[in-house]
């Protein structure tokens, strides 16, 4: 017991979608590339800070019948 097959495991970069392997070998996996881990982060901060407080976008009244 306890043989393992070294048998690569590969996953898609979620940055990139290239297949990579997913291994203590891959500092930055799921990640292709430090480059890729460091993309998604940022995407991640900046839909972050794109939220705004609030959504009020319906709130807004269409003046249909303002007569
Ligand atoms: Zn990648």
């Amino acid at each position: 017991m306890g043989t393992t097959p070294s048998r690569k495991r590969l996953v898609a970069c979620p940055t990139c979608k290239q297949l990579t392997e997913f291994s203590s070998k891959n500092a930055f996996r799921p990640f292709c590339s430090k480059r890729c881990e460091l993309i998604d982060l940022g995407a991640w901060a900046s839909e972050q800070y794109a939220i705004p407080a609030g959504n009020k976008l319906h709130e807004q009244p269409d003046d249909l019948s303002q007569s």
